[in-house]
């Protein structure tokens, strides 16, 4: 997909003469691949009217970087189609929301469920799940076991059939425990069934929930969108979560979604994992959208704003692949001295999100600086090591005794350290691009 983008790209510019023909010829090229990502046939066609409004040919013919006004005029065109222009409901840590999951079976309702709540608690809140899916066989089980894992309170019923009556109960009950997160999960089907839409109606008038959230499947395909648009039909959809964005799927449907719904996409699901949800980010959505490979915005970054002599050893240790807290060391002073690193990490899911949230920089640097004043604390051979089975209990404990620092926060310093590495390590064996090259796709 990347590649026939990429190619269509590199044939505009080597033409020498880019007109009406050449242009249609690459967008046509970009229409396959984004229609092989699944986005729907008539968002396409629509983008690449648009495209063409805003692509002026005079300037493309003028020798400059062509490539880049044209994939940038894309790459604009498909995050607006992701922006509803309007923010979901956000719920408010210690008033009681109510949010309810809808989304056809093994979409990964009752796994996003979790997710969702635990999220949440590990910030604060006071998350409770309660399980409607009264139709598939071992549904309670299933959110029983999850929530007990993520010690996280639950109610749900072995022989009660009503799901109505379940959800009602459920609410109440955590309403009454000053709960702040009441979620609700509900049952899906196989197919879109009138039975479901009517259950979920129920369900919805007898919960009253603040937000209700449709889950998909990024790899359901074309189907999305009457997918997406027939539960909105039903009931007030005004969010949405892509789930199984670990796959092959790129998840083109989620501007279906988006289109049917009304509602932005809130966050992604990225494997089976209760902590392997993010926060979802247009750019890298799109990027990956595009094939143009989760890293290639980030190494055009890279060659922006690292300094000259320090990128070939940033890009080799990126391409070795082992990530060890040295690294996150020198990564963490460069994002302290220089500001505009931030936008380089920005690109990369895993940073952006969680590390460094829009609005709350300040906040981030100062625990970024902490997290450093705990390094300064190890030695060397704990700095040079990726294997964390190293950091035993006694050398947390001489860390925390040597920075000052409680050890609680020593131990989310190496969370921290694991989850980026984690994402460091879907770097490796990456062809790094040379200076010069990077204009390419
Ligand atoms: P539900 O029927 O909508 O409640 O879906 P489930 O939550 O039971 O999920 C169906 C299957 O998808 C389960 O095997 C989950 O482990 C899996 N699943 C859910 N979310 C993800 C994800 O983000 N990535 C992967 N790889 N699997 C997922
Ligand atoms: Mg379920």
């Amino acid at each position: 997909l990347g590649g026939s983008i990429s190619k269509a790209l590199q044939r505009m510019s080597n033409a020498t003469i880019i007109d009406e023909k050449v242009l249609n010829e690459c967008l046509n090229e970009i229409t396959r691949a984004l229609l092989q990502a699944d986005v729907q046939f008539r968002m396409v066609a629509d983008m690449q009217k648009n495209i063409k409004k805003v692509v002026n040919l005079d300037d493309l013919a003028a020798g400059h970087n062509k490539r880049r006004i044209i994939q940038q005029a894309v790459f604009n065109e498909l995050c607006k189609m992701l922006d509803p222009g309007k923010p979901s409901f956000t719920p408010k840590k210690g008033k009681p929301s109510v949010i309810m999951f809808v989304g056809l079976q093994g979409s990964g309702k009752t796994t996003t469920c979790t997710k969702y709540a635990y999220y949440h608690q590990k910030k604060g809140w006071k998350p409770a799940l309660v399980c409607a899916d009264t139709f598939r066989a071992g549904a309670f089980d299933q959110l029983k076991q999850n929530a007990t894992k993520a010690k996280i309170p639950f109610y749900g019923s072995y022989t009660e059939s009503d799901p109505v009556k379940i959800a009602e109960e459920g609410v109440e009950r955590f309403k009454k425990e000053s709960c702040d997160l009441i979620i609700v999960d509900t049952s899906g089907r196989h197919k879109q069934e009138v039975a479901l839409f009517e259950e979920m109606r129920q369900v919805s008038e007898a919960t009253k929930p603040d937000l209700i959230i449709f889950v998909m499947d990024s790899s359901i395909g074309q189907a999305a969108f009457d997918q997406a648009q027939a539960f909105k039909q039903s009931v007030s959809v005004g969010a949405v979560i892509v789930t199984k964005m670990d796959g092959h799927a790129k998840g083109g449907g989620a501007l279906s979604a988006v289109a049917a719904t009304k509602s932005p996409v809130i966050f992604i699901g990225t494997g089976e994992h209760m902590d392997e949800f993010e926060v979802f980010d247009v750019k890298p959505f799109v990027s990956r959208l595009l094939g143009m490979g989760d890293w290639s915005g980030f190494m055009d970054k890279i060659h922006e704003v690292v300094p000259t002599d320090q990128q070939p050893e940033l890009l080799q240790k990126l391409t070795e692949g082992s990530f060890t807290l040295r690294i996150m060391y020198e990564q963490f002073q460069n994002i302290l001295k220089m500001g505009p690193i931030g936008q380089v990490f920005s690109m990369i899911p895993g940073f952006s999100s969680e590390l460094m949230p829009k609005g709350r920089e300040q906040e981030s640097q100062a625990k970024i600086k902490r997290y450093m004043y705990m390094m300064d604390s190890m030695t060397n051979e704990e700095l040079d090591s990726s294997n964390l089975k190293l950091m035993n209990d006694s050398r947390i404990m001489r860390i925390a005794r040597g920075s000052g620092r409680p050890i609680v926060e020593v131990m989310e310093m190496l969370e921290e350290y694991k989850r980026l590495a984690k994402v460091w390590s879907k770097m490796k064996g990456l062809k790094i691009p040379k200076k010069g090259e990077m204009s390419a796709l």
